[in-house]
């Protein structure tokens, strides 16, 4: 699950993380009202979505001359002619894609006085189970270029989280940006509050970029991304309640509402399955026979007929769906259930596009019989190979 940037800076800042003043506003009165209470003299207007690169974004509507998604402005009247211009307005950046996101909130923070940007990074790595530290002296803006041009200049370490930060790691992390002093002091006081914010709210991966230093010496956070472990949520009801469904996928919130495990992608082929390495190997299938997958979903072991219905209606809601691909191998799951379950979807919300369903395992027979006693216009399969061919093979057709 992600989060705003402000959140994420005020979750930071209750484990001590030094991060700008700053407002949250809905509306360019509360804008205005932010930078009052700021006072300035130099503020900074930031659009709040789930993406980044909004300072290199552009908004759709305003010429390409005109300022991104984080502008520098010098008074409050200036805010709030750009919150007027921004609200409401559609940004598009490189992690938007090109339909970019509407702007719904702003985030007004005081204007820091930056020497230098850095980038900082934790994240959980699979491989050697630890928390990798990623950092470079080249933040900002540009750090996908360093990543392509200059890899050398980013530095990855990693800390054991049965031992956590030691001294060592606040110095390889000085080193690794290139700071002295009392600067060098800041960088090895910052690993170990952002390492605690990391691990105690189950963070996936934090991303700072930039971490400054300012003209006086001290180091800040000045943009902060924050993803969090959606399995460990339950343990963690104030960062449930950041959440800001505006941001997500309406297919996947109604997903998560029968606790599906549903990620929608860009194909043209929705796929029921149960259990996440079929639903992988699904999705494989369905590439290496030339079409791109629409959907990962696994409907789980245990479903019952409304979960069923539920995933249905989700897939075929999807206007980009061309076709769809049932591949059930039932074992706690059983095919009668599924059957069932998909007759009554399509009794439902009817099928436009075609249907393959390969059904094995637990009561497949029964499950077959109900298939076929519905009157459904169902293509069958065999196994896996030649359910994804024959369902590439009808969308084909159907263009
Ligand atoms: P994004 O990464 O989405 O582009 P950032 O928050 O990193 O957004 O902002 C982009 C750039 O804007 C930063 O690299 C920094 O140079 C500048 N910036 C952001 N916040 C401030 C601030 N409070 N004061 C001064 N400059 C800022
Ligand atoms: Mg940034």
């Amino acid at each position: 699950m992600n989060i705003h940037e402000h959140q994420a800076k005020a979750v930071l800042a209750e484990f001590g993380v030094p991060v700008p003043k700053g407002f949250a506003a809905f509306t360019p009165d509360e804008a205005a009202s932010a930078a009052e209470r700021l006072g300035g003299p130099v503020f900074v207007v930031k659009s709040q979505i789930h993406a980044g690169g909004r300072g290199k974004g552009r908004f759709e509507g305003l010429g390409p001359d005109a300022k991104g998604g984080v502008r520098v402005v010098k008074s409050v009247e200036d805010v709030r002619k750009n919150a007027e211009e921004m609200l409401g307005r559609v940004l598009v950046t490189h992690q938007t894609g090109p339909k970019g996101k509407q702007v719904n909130r702003l985030y007004i923070e005081e204007g820091a006085d930056i020497a230098k940007e850095f980038y900082l990074s934790l994240l959980v790595d699979r491989e050697t189970s630890r928390v990798a530290v990623v950092a470079s002296t080249e933040g900002g803006m540009n750090i996908e270029d360093v990543a392509h041009e200059t890899p050398d200049k980013i530095v990855t370490f990693f800390i054991d989280p049965a031992t956590g930060v030691w001294p060592h790691h606040g110095l390889q992390l000085a080193t690794a940006l290139g700071l002295k002093g009392p600067l060098a002091k800041q960088a090895s006081a910052l690993l170990p509050q952002l390492y605690k914010a990391f691990v105690d709210k189950d963070m996936a991966m934090l991303e700072v970029n930039p971490l400054i230093a300012t003209g006086d010496e001290r180091l800040i956070v000045l943009d902060a991304k924050v993803s969090f472990d959606s399995n460990a949520l339950y343990r963690h009801p104030d960062v449930v309640a950041l959440r800001d469904e505006t941001e997500e996928d309406p297919k996947e919130i109604e997903a998560s509402k029968y606790d599906l495990s549903y990620i929608a992608l860009d194909g043209e082929i929705g796929c029921m399955v149960n259990g996440a390495g079929l639903a992988m190997a699904t999705m494989d299938i369905i590439k290496l026979y030339g079409a791109e997958p629409a959907n990962f979903l696994d409907v789980g072991g245990g479903a019952g007929k409304e979960k069923v219905i539920a995933a249905f209606k989700i897939i075929t809601a999807d206007p980009n769906v061309k076709g769809i691909l049932v591949n059930i191998f039932g074992g706690i799951m059983r095919c009668d259930i599924i059957a069932e379950g998909v007759v009554a979807a399509v009794k439902e919300v009817g099928l436009k596009v075609p249907l393959v369903v390969r059904l094995e395992g637990t009561n497949v027979e029964l499950g077959k019989k109900i298939i076929n006693e519905s009157g459904l216009d169902v293509i069958a399969a065999n196994d896996l190979s030649d359910g994804a061919q024959k369902i590439v093979a009808a969308v084909r057709a159907g263009k």
